[in-house]
């Protein structure tokens, strides 16, 4: 029995990206066989995972790493880590940071919210958020500045949720905090490049398991033996509650294994056709302009953009989107990349799809677009109402 049988769920169809809340990614077939054949096993954890930081060492170019249960814990125990050493006395301590050195400087373009709010991961282990600059624009100038006694990490984010322009770059960032001897943690949680953060220079780098790598639920730490260790140690501390199993070690592992034998060219072909195949049935379609963008954080990845012109289309992007995504029964939900689509787009990512669903989503689109021509009426919801909207939905959950 299938598992949408097997729990009586209604299949997905995942053009959004890597998303927690629909189950992050395909997880690669030799990651699921290290995982079960673990599962059964008991082992001494701490071999366990320092396998994990021999791997990760030689994946990311670090002088050691390890797994932990997320890239948002891994935030907090490395921000616990630059307060408290190896010392167990204050890793029990925390989130009490009396007398400690507990500020974080963080660039305010870059607190984002990644279905938490990222300063709360900060806060978390009882550390302070310093933010720096303004939304749209900061500078190295204000990053020396906020530095102080009490600064104990400055905390850097890669991702397209942060602002993408006007901010402190990577290596500006680094040197400035490097010259005040304060270390550096890059958030690279969504990251295909393992080794540019900490060729740069950063005192800890984190990634996601479950997002490009293919790898089940877990967060990846790689960088300075003493901080790694420091990290790792908060297990017996604010760590219990973020804990990983062995499913998860051996899991992350194995992601990083495959991830550096898969064929990534293989990969970015199979994408780069389906993007052509939904670019040539789609763009000029009335109200609809399709184009091929690239991410915007650097990642080997395009995706569609639809333009909609809500005029000609006769829906807007917002409401074409919440369509694919709640179909008339029969129909399968595909959902889209819509996080910017009051601005009249959204993008159709073909990263997570299984082979045939590209056709399932061009059928999909392509149904929809045809509904809203012949529509007794256009439909175009106030933007306004759609936030509201989404959380009345949810709120009786699980009802
Ligand atoms: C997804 C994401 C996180 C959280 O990662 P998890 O491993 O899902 O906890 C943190 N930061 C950024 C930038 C992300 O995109």
């Amino acid at each position: 029995m299938d598992i949408y049988s097997r729990f009586g769920l209604r299949p997905v169809v995942n053009v959004s990206g890597t998303m927690t809340s629909l189950g992050a990614s395909i997880v690669a077939a030799p990651v699921i066989e290290a995982m079960a054949a673990i599962l059964p096993q008991f082992v001494q954890i701490d071999d366990l995972q320092r396998k994990a930081s021999a791997v990760i060492a030689q994946a990311c170019g670090s002088e050691s790493g390890y797994i932990t249960a997320s890239c948002s814990a891994a935030i907090t125990l490395g921000i616990a880590a630059t307060m408290t050493g190896d010392d167990p006395g204050l890793i029990e301590r925390l989130p009490d940071t009396t007398g400690l050195r507990n500020e974080v400087v963080v660039q305010t373009g870059h607190l984002v919210n990644y279905g938490a709010p990222i300063d709360q991961a900060i806060r978390l282990a009882g550390a302070r958020v310093v933010p720096i600059g303004a939304a749209t624009e900061s500078h190295g100038y204000q990053l020396s500045a906020a530095i102080n006694e009490r600064t104990t990490a400055a905390l850097y984010v890669v991702s397209h949720h942060t602002v993408q322009f006007g901010l402190i770059q990577l290596e500006e960032f680094i040197a400035a905090a490097h010259a005040k001897g304060v270390p550096v943690i890059v958030d690279a949680a969504s990251e295909y490049d393992l080794k540019r953060f900490i060729a740069a220079g950063a005192d800890l780098v984190l990634y996601s398991a479950h997002k490009f790598l293919g790898g089940p639920t877990a967060g990846i730490v790689a960088g300075k033996k003493t901080l790694v260790r420091a990290a790792y140690f908060q297990n017996g501390g604010i760590g219990r509650g973020m804990k990983v199993g062995k499913e998860g070690i051996a899991g992350a592992i194995a992601a990083l294994e495959q991830w550096q034998q898969r064929d990534h060219a293989a990969v970015r072909a199979r994408e780069r056709a389906y993007l052509k195949l939904w670019h040539e049935a789609l763009n000029g379609r009335p109200g609809v302009r399709a184009e091929i963008d690239a991410d915007p954080t650097g990642n080997p990845l395009d995706r569609l953009k639809l333009s909609i012109d809500s005029r000609e289309a006769r829906i807007s992007a917002w409401d074409l989107a919440d369509a694919l995504a709640n179909p008339p029964a029969g129909s399968v939900p595909a959902i889209v990349r819509d996080h910017e689509a009051e601005l009249n787009f959204f993008f159709v990512d073909p990263c997570n799809l299984h082979p045939g669903q590209e056709q399932i989503v061009l059928q999909r689109l392509l149904a929809e677009l045809e509904r809203a021509q012949h529509a007794p009426q256009p439909l175009v919801t106030p933007f306004f109402q759609r936030d509201a909207r989404r959380v009345a939905a949810r709120r009786n959950w699980p009802d």
